[in-house]
């Protein structure tokens, strides 16, 4: 359920930033959602449409993006995507996908085998881009 707390943090963020820019109808918000961000984009799309009534997001159009994950070896320095794990492993994506705080016991670094690396990417929920007039 915790799609519509995201969707009031979107709107609530989308129409603080349109009011600082002195928009006073919102048009189009682009959201990026983290690849280890459990969110079913469908739901967070209704709880949105239902929100956004009477605010100046009234008529916007929510654009979801996906944001790839993205990690970084703390003992190598290797950069890899959730995506370059091979699809033997695709079980290990799913898991990962619904439960993102067992990535750490999931993945290694594809280099060199540690399990110490950093999520730098598809973590979090946040506004990319806010059109209107
Ligand atoms: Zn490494």
């Amino acid at each position: 359920m915790h799609e519509w707390a995201l969707a009031e943090a979107v709107l609530k963020t989308s129409v603080k930033i349109a009011k600082d820019r002195g928009i006073k109808k919102i048009a189009r918000v682009e959201v990026v959602l983290g690849q280890l961000q459990d969110v079913d984009a469908e739901i967070l799309s209704f709880a949105l449409e239902n929100l956004k009534k009477g605010t100046l997001a009234d008529a916007a159009v929510f654009e979801f993006v996906g944001e790839p994950a993205e990690f970084k070896c703390r003992n190598c320095g290797h950069v890899w995507k959730l995506d370059d794990v091979g699809l033997e492993d695709a079980v290990i994506k799913e898991a990962v996908h619904f439960l993102p705080e067992t990535v750490h016991s999931f993945v290694r670094c594809p280099n060199c085998g540690s399990p110490d690396f950093e999520v730098v990417k598809g973590r979090g929920v946040y506004i990319k881009s806010i059109e209107g007039g």
